[in-house]
């Protein structure tokens, strides 16, 4: 999970600062110690390790913070403010092009950095903007390249232009161009080479396109997982070739969050976008504020409520049907698959609870608890069931129940079990509607 190794020790240091009333220069000073080491083992740069505990003590022991009403909240503030603009404070928008203008983008970063895939997020996330984009592999050294990101510009119903290996990436470059000009293309991506480690044949390429065609954005994705390793390449590629702004990949692998603090202060270039899985679905927008919050495990409640709005734009019928069938107790089992596909869409159970305020140090508990494997086991047996016999669970007598069973390739007493607790939720939903929103408790957009 997100820096959970980080919040935990960070939660630790502020429940002790919380629960002292009054604080002394001395309380702050160890709290501040020990947020310093919390940070430096989490990989943040050491320089800005330093400034930031400087910031925050120089503040926290003003005369306004000591002798307040919650001197310990006080702090914890500071503490959230000083990594917001230690993060860039505001959201930074990839600038497109004005009016009809082609915005051409160039995506940088090592071999497995993520750049095939952040390449093919970002197209589904432009077309959702109502922009036509066009997919570059400029990549001709490994054809497999090439390969994945056709299969994922299909996955996202982007075109992908190619020329094979044989050409070098300038001239695919500018043939892309051509093409986008006479396809109405109006963002085109190129998704360039990326070698194992840095080297200068790597980056003189990546300035050789940038010669040939105007680049309006260079974007470098990052492994957030390599910490440190991941600031320094973004240093060398700001100087090599010159970067627009950064992509941190694998942060849903990142527990310790080096990366994600310190690319803004070291390089002075903004994070736009955070992958959080593989999914192509799974990029979300750099908001410095809610990273920060979730980071001291406040949760972010945020992009938690933008997540569910989003899937319920996409489901807003079925779900309108779905809650008056709840109210009237006649859930039925296609409304439980869908609940499922509408729960795994916004990132599973464990994603969505990590986004509650307080969940970062709990998570490893939450998880244990939830047994996957058991909600996997339940689907299997509504997927055994005939759409008839989803739609009107009375019909399922024991030869049928039996035949489920075998289906889902568990024991009858498990359906048995299983079909019992769903009635009786379906009577509790009749008996207490109320649970379910009455009367205007969903008017509009949250
Ligand atoms: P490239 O060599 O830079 O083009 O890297 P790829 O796009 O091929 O990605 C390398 C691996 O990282 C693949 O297995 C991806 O599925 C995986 N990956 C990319 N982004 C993320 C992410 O945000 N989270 C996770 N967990 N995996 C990712």
């Amino acid at each position: 999970m997100a820096f959970e190794s980080l919040t935990d020790k960070l939660q630790d240091v502020f429940k002790d600062l919380r629960s002292k009333g009054r604080l002394t220069e001395a309380d702050v000073k160890v709290a501040l110690k020990e947020v310093k080491m919390a940070l430096l083992e989490a990989d943040v740069n050491f320089k800005v390790v330093k400034q930031f505990v400087k910031s925050v003590e120089e503040r926290a022991i003003g005369q306004d913070v000591m002798n307040g009403l919650n001197p310990g909240q006080m702090v914890i503030k500071i503490v959230n403010e000083e990594m917001t603009s230690l993060m860039g404070s505001e959201t930074q928008e990839l600038q497109f092009q004005p009016g009809k203008a082609t915005t051409v983008i160039m995506m940088c970063g090592l071999q497995g950095a993520g750049k095939t895939t952040t390449t093919a997020k970002l197209a589904g996330k432009f077309k959702l903007k109502g922009k036509k984009p066009l997919l570059v592999a400029c990549d001709i050294y490994r054809p497999a390249a090439i390969e994945q990101l056709q299969i994922n510009g299909e996955k996202q119903q982007v075109e992908v232009f190619s020329m094979g290996t044989s050409h070098s990436p300038v001239d695919i470059a500018k043939a892309a161009m051509e093409h986008a000009e006479k396809n109405g293309n109006n963002v085109v991506i190129l998704d360039t080479a990326g070698r194992l480690h840095i080297d200068e044949g790597m980056m003189e390429e990546l300035q050789k396109i940038k010669q040939a065609v105007t680049v309006h954005q260079t974007l470098l994705v990052v492994d957030a997982m390599t910490g440190q390793d991941a600031v320094n390449v973004a240093k060398e590629f700001d100087e090599k070739v010159g970067i627009d702004g950064v992509i941190l990949s694998k942060m849903d692998g990142d527990t310790r969050g080096g990366a994600a603090l310190s690319i803004k202060a070291v390089t002075g270039k903004p994070i736009l976008y955070v992958g959080m899985g593989e999914k192509l679905s799974d990029l979300e927008q750099f908001y410095p504020d809610r990273m920060a919050s979730r980071i001291l495990g406040m949760g972010d409640v945020l992009t938690l409520i933008e997540k569910a709005s989003a899937n319920l734009d996409i489901d807003a019928g079925k779900e309108k049907e779905m809650a008056a069938r709840m109210k009237k107790g006649k859930f039925d089992f296609e409304d439980y698959l869908e609940s499922m596909k509408q729960m795994r869409n916004m990132g599973g159970l464990s994603g969505i609870l990590s986004m509650m305020p307080g969940m970062g140090s709990k998570m490893g508990d939450i998880e244990s608890m939830i047994d996957e494997k058991q909600l996997a086991r339940m689907e299997a047996i509504v997927l055994s069931m005939t759409p008839q016999e989803r739609r009107n669970p009375k019909l399922l007598n024991p030869s049928r129940k039996h035949r489920i069973a075998r289906g889902a390739g568990v024991d009858i007493s498990v359906v048995n079990r299983f079909i019992k607790q769903f009635e009786q939720s379906q009577k509790m939903m009749k008996q207490f509607p109320g649970m379910l929103g009455g009367k205007g408790a969903r008017k509009g957009k949250f």
